[in-house]
């Protein structure tokens, strides 16, 4: 998986890792030769081009930490960048509905569709001990209903029974049916595939999802048609409501074409990726795990973020010494702002703790977004050294100029003032109490 283009990019990584310096011309050269790189592995042009405007973007512009060399900082950037590119975080099964929660398996004939429902169900029942049920609605294919009851038979996963001359709309309603009865947790629809994307197929699946009411929609492609895999799965979420993708044969393609636009083109996230003819040959998608392989350079990666770790350590550290003497200025106001953008925002932020949610929508409503912070850091940007050291020296005239400066309003100002002077009041009341440490004596 992926060999030709982790070799290829390790080729390019290792010339740039030892540099002691990295100018912009350098970057350029290199990432030339990743988007090379790309192409060759039938990665989708738009996609490509994408990807390597955004990397030359941060790199030129990236601050290179301490301790780590410029080559390993770019090494970095591509690894984030490649993990955004297939897909970010990992996307699971959402089965979480009243069950039985239906899945339903689409794609075109040979694809891998039927071997890959038996592989998903084995994998429900073994790792999650879900009670699943499969069914077959191919109709077309003679042996397809047959071929998904020996795969049960194997794996010990429980099918409907066959009755010859049923439509796949009346299938879909038993199957639903005993499902429900029996008390499985998990219904699997196997649907008919067809050899090209045509209309009656189309309809078949809508006419089939409407009376299913799928919790998951997964359409299987073969990644060794590379960007037909990739097409072909544009046509279907134009149709069918998709909330995810299966990429089969993944053990036989060297080059991840597929793999690697799909999500970009698609907008779905890669789910699964089938990776041989055995049935437990599944395994989940997981981006950071797959661009950390296709890049063979865990090692960099890890340090550069340990590296960050640190030198945002130091910052905290310097501006709480400030803050226990009472000395804080605008400048250390404005690394507290700059320090939570980089966290993601005020929205990431409070998104991350549990019970914001509600707090976020309120907060949203008073107009505390995240370019709140941009325009705070904004303000700051547009006072003089003199009025960041001692910002009680602005007037009502130096306010107006600043709020033009920075895009804002004097309210702006004003506001972010009294925000400053709140956090250096409660500072200087912590050191007469004695400092952080005399504070926590007192609290026993
Ligand atoms: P369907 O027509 O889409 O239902 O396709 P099948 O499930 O019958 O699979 C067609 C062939 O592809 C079978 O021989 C499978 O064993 C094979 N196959 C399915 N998934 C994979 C995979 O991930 N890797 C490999 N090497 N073969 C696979």
């Amino acid at each position: 998986m992926f060999e030709s283009l982790s070799d290829r990019l390790g080729g390019v990584f290792e010339k740039l890792r030892g540099r002691g310096a990295l100018g912009e011309a350098d970057v350029r050269t290199a990432m030339r030769e990743v988007r090379v790189a790309l192409l060759e592995a039938d990665v989708a042009l738009p996609v490509a081009k994408d990807f390597i405007a955004r990397v030359t973007e941060r790199a030129i512009g990236a601050e290179v930490t301490k301790s780590v060399t410029p080559g390993q900082q770019v090494v970095k950037i591509v690894s984030d960048e490649l993990t955004t590119m297939l897909g970010g975080e990992q996307a699971d099964l959402e089965l979480a509905v009243t069950p039985p929660a239906v899945i339903m398996m689409v794609g075109l004939q040979g694809s891998g569709k039927t071997t890959t429902t038996a592989k998903i169900a084995r994998r429900l029942k073994e790792k999650e001990r879900k009670k699943v049920m499969m069914a077959s609605l191919d109709v077309n294919r003679p042996a397809a209903q047959e071929q998904l009851r020996v795969l049960g038979e194997q794996v010990d996963v429980a099918t409907l029974p066959i009755i010859e001359g049923q439509q796949p709309v009346d299938i879909a309603k038993r199957a639903l049916q005993a499902a429900k009865l029996q008390g499985f947790d998990v219904l699997m629809l196997d649907t008919a595939g067809r050899l090209h994307v045509d209309q009656p197929l189309m309809s078949e699946m809508q006419a089939i999802g409407e009376i299913a009411a799928p919790a998951e929609t997964l359409l299987v492609v073969d990644a060794l048609t590379g960007q037909d895999a990739v097409n072909v799965a544009s046509s279907f979420t134009e149709q069918v409501p998709l909330t995810g993708v299966v990429l089969t044969r993944m053990d036989g393609d060297a080059r991840g074409g597929a793999a690697l636009s799909m999500r970009a083109v698609t907008g779905r996230p890669i789910k699964f990726i089938g990776t041989g003819e055995k049935i437990d040959a599944l395994e989940a998608f997981d981006p950071e795990r797959v661009s950390g392989r296709i890049l063979g350079m865990g090692d960099v990666v890890s340090l550069v973020e340990k590296a960050a770790e640190v030198v945002e350590a130091e910052e905290a550290e310097k501006i709480a010494k400030k803050f226990a003497k009472g000395q804080f200025d605008m400048n250390d106001l404005k690394q507290q702002l700059l320090q939570m953008q980089k966290m993601g925002g005020m929205g990431a932020l409070m998104g991350m703790m549990p019970g914001m949610g509600k707090m976020k929508a309120q907060a949203e409503a008073a107009g505390a977004d995240d370019s709140m912070l941009s325009r705070m850091i904004a303000i700051v940007n547009s006072m003089t050294p003199k009025e960041r050291d001692k910002p009680q020296l602005l007037n009502a005239k130096r306010k107006i100029r600043i709020a033009n400066g920075s895009g804002t309003t004097v309210q702006d100002v004003n506001k972010l003032l009294k925000m400053h002077k709140e956090m250096s009041t409660a500072m200087k009341k912590i050191k007469k109490m004695g400092g952080i440490k005399g504070m926590m004596k007192m609290l026993g």
